[in-house]
């Protein structure tokens, strides 16, 4: 019999395995499973934190790897990298709610890097760190025999009430801000693209859009602040695994199912117009790296728009009890997706 690989249990059956059942110190809020670790620095210095006072200031922490020819090319931008590296784990910090604070960086180089390549680098980073108003406090810094690895670690503090992905339950609605399926889209432009030899001059506005998606996403901190104090929101990811995948994550941890609604996915005109010939709809259901917020309300949904006006959200499904995702389809018959997301093993 063949021995068991990392194909057989995918990225996630991996991360079980490392999680275990880890013994939990009172000061750590949520630990694996989430978008950040919840963290009370109160109760690390005095024991188990008070229900109900503000002593137990929750520190959010994440880390995310971008790997070279996993993530990205190396003939991407640069400085779009940068940016990328930094704006993919602020995106996990305003997937709970949070507002990143500071970060540490650590880069595994092979020595062919050109110093003009590394300084786009650094400054795409700084341009994401100043925008996002946070400060490098370390990192590492380590020869790589091949390839390029960046690896963030950002911390941030919870504004409000911390969002977990647990809190989901049936009857809520399941609502995502933005569009989706542009940066999958923009992927599948930039591989054909290279395939082709095509000239980056020669792409025209709305590719130009599409393409950034991909390159430079824009995490939704101010939208997942204000989401965290509204008060109806109960649980909430970001979008990078694909909307399908993060949607299981949060009925996974919600232990509960959803019901979406194909047609009602916000999608850019971008994609309208481009997405046919890349895979169409199921670009938006199962590509990744969106870095939109997706979360789940209580009440009405007029309620709940009235309450999160200022940011542009569209109400996509309903978790329902019986576990598991269906996708309706225009006609209410159910759509079979192409695609369950991104693991990096099981391919
Ligand atoms: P995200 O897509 O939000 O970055 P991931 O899918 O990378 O989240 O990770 C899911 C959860 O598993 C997170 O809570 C993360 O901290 C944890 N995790 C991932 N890899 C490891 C690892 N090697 N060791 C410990 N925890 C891990
Ligand atoms: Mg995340």
């Amino acid at each position: 019999m063949r021995p068991e690989t990392l194909r057989d249990i995918g990225e996630f059956g991996l991360i079980k395995r490392i999680a275990g059942r880890p013994a939990k110190k009172p000061s750590v809020l949520a630990g694996i499973g989430d978008d950040a670790a919840v963290i009370s620095v109160g109760a690390a210095l005095r024991g188990r934190p008070k229900k109900g006072t503000r002593t137990w200031v929750p520190l959010l922490i994440t880390t995310d790897t971008l790997v070279e020819d996993v993530h990205f090319w190396a003939d991407s931008p640069p400085s779009e990298l940068g940016w990328k590296a930094l704006a993919v784990n602020i995106s996990d910090i305003a997937a709970m709610g949070g507002i990143p604070q500071y970060y540490l960086m650590s880069l595994s180089l092979p020595d062919r890097i050109s110093i003009e390549y590394l300084d786009l680098l650094i400054s795409g980073m700084k341009t994401a760190a100043r925008r996002y108003g946070l400060s490098l406090v370390g990192g590492d810094t380590t020869s790589s025999p091949d390839r390029i690895y960046i690896s963030v670690t950002v911390i941030g503090v919870a504004s409000d009430g911390v969002l977990l992905r647990s809190g989901a339950r049936p009857g809520d609605t399941v609502f995502v801000t933005g569009t989706l399926g542009d940066s999958a889209l923009g992927l599948k432009i930039l591989e054909e693209e290279r395939i082709i030899k095509k000239k980056r001059g020669s792409r025209g506005p709305e590719v130009k859009t599409i393409i950034k998606r991909h390159l430079k996403p824009t995490p939704r901190v101010k939208e997942g602040v204000l989401l965290s104090k509204c008060g109806i929101v109960s649980s909430m990811i970001d979008i990078s695994d694909g909307l399908l995948a993060d949607l299981g994550h949060i009925c996974e941890e919600s232990r509960a199912g959803a019901r979406l609604l194909l047609d009602q996915l916000p999608l850019s005109r971008g994609f309208r117009s481009l997405s046919m010939d890349y895979g169409g709809i199921d670009l938006a259901l199962s590509g990744g790296e969106d870095y939109e917020l997706l979360f789940t309300a209580r009440g009405p949904i007029a309620s709940v728009l009235d309450k999160t006006r200022g940011i542009k959200c569209t109400p996509i499904g309903k978790i329902v009890k019986h576990e598991g995702i269906t996708v309706v389809g225009t006609h209410g018959d159910t759509y079979i997706p192409k695609g369950r997301g991104y693991d990096h093993f099981k391919k």
